[in-house]
């Protein structure tokens, strides 16, 4: 439904932007409809949003009026506290504020990237390098930086095997990345629907999950795993295909609890982990160095009167890989 949203007054230290595109991310779907809590309504969603700024504020110092920008996930935390202060602000301890439904420092709840116009403080956003397709930086926000941190996190690269579980908005994005940075990749997906977009990814091999030899014939080989299922899965069964020290990370969000087997992890040393997003500055990484080696998502761009059906197309799985609302269908 369209509505109009207030934004605050360009501060000194804010920059306005005019949102050109803003990708779909299975959060939005998840915080509207109230799966993961109270939603504060009305609520507009959205957080992974490219323009370009129109306004900054007479101390911003790092962005100009004129450049191509970007907001992901957070635009906002208390920079004091011990992991604000070592540059993990996405792990701030007061909770960093989250781009939409979060109470902001001025007592208003923040507002997403469906929308024409953003304020956001200069240190929470993000320089747009030109040789990404602006339709295509915008899923780079939380789909793109999500499975960037762990995979750097973890090194993955070279001589490293990694497994992505899911190949969707996040999994297209992780197979991307994780082959660019030099690992051997596997993916492993329900069926073998999309096993040549898999491949054309940078993938060397794809299995079906469906299939139980698939466990049998993967037990202990994958150095990293990364999980982007937001449903539950077997974890025993997917923790017998990490070798020695390897780590199933996940960053797929299913409301339920996961049940984990301990003795599963007792061979071969395994962990099994979270990751949120990734800090601005890792964020800025992620965009260069998704710049100068050619990648970016795969986008449908929609128009902004095709979000309801979009949305029950992303819960469908029918969506290759990320939508993008063409924020110019707004105004
Ligand atoms: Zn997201
Ligand atoms: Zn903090």
């Amino acid at each position: 439904m369209r509505t109009t949203i207030e934004r605050r007054d360009l501060g000194p230290r804010d920059v306005l932007i005019e949102i050109r595109y803003a990708g779909i991310c299975h959060s939005d779907i998840h915080t509207v409809r109230g799966d993961w809590g109270s939603v504060p309504y009305p609520l507009t969603v959205g957080h992974e949003i490219v323009g370009r700024i129109t306004e900054v504020g007479a101390e911003v110092t790092r962005h100009a009026v004129g450049d191509r920008a970007g907001v992901g996930c957070m635009v906002n935390s208390c920079r004091e506290c011990e992991n604000c202060r070592s540059g993990s602000e996405q792990y701030c301890l007061k909770g960093n504020t989250q781009t939409y439904a979060s109470v902001d420092r001025d007592g208003t709840v923040t507002q997403g990237g469906y929308s024409t116009h953003v304020v956001v403080d200069e240190d929470f956003v993000l320089r747009v390098p030109e040789s990404i397709p602006y339709e295509a930086a915008a899923p780079m926000l939380c789909a793109g930086i999500t499975t960037y941190s762990p995979l750097a996190h973890w090194n993955a690269g070279p001589g490293k095997k990694v497994a992505v579980v899911g190949l969707g908005g996040l999994g297209h994005m992780a197979v991307k990345i994780a082959a660019a940075m030099g690992a051997e990749v596997t993916v492993l997906s329900q069926t073998l629907a999309k096993k040549d977009d898999g491949l054309r990814f940078g993938a060397e091999h794809y299995y079906a999950t469906k299939d139980p030899a698939t466990f049998e014939a993967l037990k202990n080989s994958f150095d990293l795993i990364i999980n982007t299922v937001s449903a539950p899965i077997d974890m025993a069964s997917y923790l017998g295909l990490l070798r020695r020290d390897g780590t199933l990370v996940s960053v797929g969000a299913p409301a339920e609890p996961l049940p984990v087997p301990v003795f599963a992890l007792f061979g071969n040393r395994r962990s099994f982990a979270g990751s949120s997003i990734g800090s601005i500055a890792e964020t800025q990484e992620m965009l260069d160095f998704c710049a100068e080696r050619g990648i970016a998502p795969e986008v449908e761009v929609i128009g902004a009167e095709a979000v309801n059906d979009a949305y029950e197309r992303v819960l469908a799985s029918d969506v290759r890989y990320r939508f993008v609302i063409d924020i110019d269908t707004l105004r």
